[in-house]
């Protein structure tokens, strides 16, 4: 079976350490990451770290845009030999932004040749997942048979459909098919049924901009967006998704309604109680955003350590998705404290 890790953007060695510590590998990002790496490497502590270079995150370069002097030409930067010095266990090509629709940039990353075996980074659109492109994503990746790390651009959540969740799953089921290795990196709780169905590894992020790749918002949802961030988002195990401090607060004129226990390490030594991180905005307790940041990563890796261990994941992961939907409903329905709804991978992923 596949293997979930963390995803981290802007870290420090102790944080992948940690995260080494409580999910067994970690993926590290671009040019930060790739010097982490090297450090970890000098000081033998490189083993399940792995990176991935990130270049989508560039525009491509106009030519207009560079400063060439005659005779001399830069070229871009070779991440497929520093990953090989490192002997990382997979691989990454630099990655490319692919807009949805765009056929020939799509088979031209795909056709790439390298000196070592890869794993293809291609980072769609989610658009790509829609009725009209989703037979030639999966027809290009067919054609070419590689192994394909994917990730999805989106404002909000890729995966926000039951058609693009169906979408995803069959290339899935292409990569089962041709055995090909297909992981998923940057992504939430969703790596974890990818992985239960054939992926090679899931790499969750932590914060909003390392579990996809975000797209501008529209003016009005970004004010939206501002105001509610002031509260940290918070994962709440019995729901399976993060909520914001704040709304959750809201919950405490009923002890939490049942969703705010949590018995990760962190939340045990302080009273099993997620209400704890309510509190008013601009004022937040020095230390609390590292206590929530604490409370996610034990959370998330519980969650997944308990699942993967059971008789029978597939059905216990159901199970646990089934209940956080109804919890989430029926909190709905009686109270209006106004909880993000659950993702619809909850109740969407069949
Ligand atoms: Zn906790």
């Amino acid at each position: 079976m596949g293997r979930m890790r963390a995803y981290l953007g802007r870290c420090r060695v102790d944080d992948v350490l940690r995260c080494r510590d409580r999910f067994g590998g970690v993926t590290l990002q671009g040019l930060a990451g790739l010097r982490i790496a090297r450090y970890l490497d000098r000081v033998g502590e490189l083993s399940g770290v792995d990176l991935d270079p990130a270049a989508y995150r560039n525009r491509p370069a106009k030519p207009s845009d560079q400063l060439t002097l005659p005779g001399i030409e830069c070229a871009p930067f070779d991440w497929v030999s520093a990953q090989a010095e490192l002997d990382l266990p997979v691989v990454r090509t630099a990655g490319a932004r692919i807009r949805v629709g765009r056929v020939d940039d799509l088979r031209a990353e795909l056709a790439r040749d390298y000196p070592v075996p890869v794993s293809v980074v291609l980072a769609l659109d989610a658009g790509w997942l829609g009725r009209r492109h989703i037979d030639s994503l999966e027809e290009a990746l067919r054609a070419a048979d590689r192994d394909v790390s994917v990730l999805f651009a989106a404002a909000y959540n890729p995966l926000d459909t039951v058609p693009k969740i169906e979408a995803f799953r069959r290339l899935l089921r292409w990569a089962a098919d041709a055995r090909r290795d297909l992981e998923l990196l940057r992504t939430d709780l969703t790596g974890l049924p990818a992985v239960l169905e054939g992926a090679t590894g899931a790499a969750i992020g932590f914060s909003t901009s390392t579990r996809h790749l975000g797209l501008p918002f529209a003016a009005k949802a970004r004010d939206a967006y501002n105001r509610r961030k002031r509260s940290p988002l918070v994962f709440v195990p019995r729901l399976l998704h993060w909520q914001r401090a704040n709304i959750l607060g809201r919950l405490a004129e009923w002890d939490g309604a049942g969703v705010t226990y949590c018995d990760c390490p962190v939340c045990a030594r302080a009273g099993h109680d997620l209400l704890r991180f309510d509190t008013i905005p601009g004022e937040l307790p020095a230390g609390i955003e590292n206590e929530v940041r604490d409370h996610d990563e034990h959370a998330l890796a519980m969650v997944i350590e308990q699942i993967l261990a059971s008789d029978n994941p597939a059905a216990e992961l159901k199970f646990r998705r089934i209940n956080a939907v109804q919890r989430g409903r029926s909190i709905g329905a009686a109270l209006d404290v106004g909880l993000d709804a659950p993702p619809a991978w909850l109740d969407g992923w069949a």
